[in-house]
């Protein structure tokens, strides 16, 4: 089912990694701003994220014996700097997830560029660590994404969906490697019932996730997948989740031909097999659209009817 299946280390079937998003209360500021410190209980199940679920995330690594990918907007890694600490002293790779959650196709280049840096310098200040992977907060993935993220060093991106495997991007500026997610594997439409910021989904039970996760997982390990779970420290990580998912991880990690990796660590494989010719990946060239494509071309009458776009700064929290 896979065209062009890639070549896994070790002749694993498929490879896993199992991300953590650790948003922490980043989502009630950037949803609410000055109406934020009134919004308590839900910052409560938010700082449930790097206080309780971290810990007992990395505690779990630790006794499946690998390492994987954390991403931390630079604010939490500044509010939380012992979750980050934690993961960094464990051997697991800490990525970068925005300044504070604010989503990048909101902005102008030259403002997406300013807070990418910032939000850079910050993870790399409390981390110790230059962040070499992104995730775009809710996939918000721009047109000018890409070509920053080149310009600023990063090796892969992990915000699209555009296959089951690892791709590269091309821009004008050089090139990036995809590591490819799906909503399919994300924890939001299993969990987040999180109305202070805006998703009211009906809670499923954990074995319902499970069932869900477990084909995805069997689909990807039959024929040759990347498969990444999409998952957050404040949904997946409390206590009856965890309890359950730990089981259904430990059950595949018994298989001794799945490759649990952390992210960097697959985009250097994509990258070595590249150079060496044992495999050459899919590539797509960024950005799809320069400007906007309208029934009559960008000038004619259909491009009146584009809708208003909402602005939002990390500084301007809006209710949404
Ligand atoms: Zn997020």
């Amino acid at each position: 089912m896979i065209l062009n299946p890639i070549p896994w280390p070790n002749g694993a079937r498929c490879a896993v990694a199992i991300t953590f998003d650790m948003d922490a209360d980043s989502l009630v500021h950037i949803a609410h701003g000055r109406r934020a410190p009134d919004l308590v209980s839900a910052t409560s199940m938010l700082r449930y994220g790097p206080e309780i679920g971290v810990p007992r995330i990395l505690e779990t690594w630790r006794r499946m014996e690998i390492t994987q990918t954390f991403f931390v907007p630079a604010w939490c890694a500044e509010t939380y700097p012992r979750a980050v600490e934690a993961m960094v002293a464990a051997g697991h790779e800490v990525a970068l997830h925005s300044y504070i959650h604010e989503q990048s196709f909101d902005f102008s280049r030259e403002e997406e560029w300013y807070w990418l840096q910032r939000a850079k310098a910050a993870l790399h200040r409390v981390s110790g660590v230059v962040p070499r992977g992104w995730r775009a907060p809710m996939y918000s993935f721009s047109r000018h994404s890409a070509e920053l993220l080149v310009e600023e060093g990063f090796a892969y991106d992990s915000s699209l969906m555009g296959d089951d495997i690892p791709y590269l991007l091309e821009t004008p500026r050089g090139r990036l490697v995809e590591l490819p997610g799906h909503w399919g594997s994300d924890d939001y439409p299993q969990y987040a019932h999180t109305p202070e910021v805006g998703y009211s989904v009906p809670v499923k039970a954990p074995s319902d996730a499970i069932r869900n996760y477990r084909d995805e997982f069997e689909a990807h390990y039959e024929h040759g997948g990347l498969w990444i779970g999409v998952w957050h420290p404040f949904l997946t990580g409390r206590l009856t989740r965890w309890h359950h998912i730990e089981r259904f991880l430990l059950e595949i990690r018994e298989r001794n031909d799945v490759w649990f990796a952390p992210l960097a660590r697959i985009a250097d494989h994509v990258l070595a097999l590249e150079r060496s010719g044992a495999w050459q990946p899919r590539r797509h060239e960024l950005p799809f659209y320069a400007e906007p494509v309208s029934l009559h071309g960008a000038d004619g009458p259909a491009a009146d009817r584009d809708p208003p776009r909402e602005r939002r700064t990390p500084d301007q929290g809006e209710d949404r």
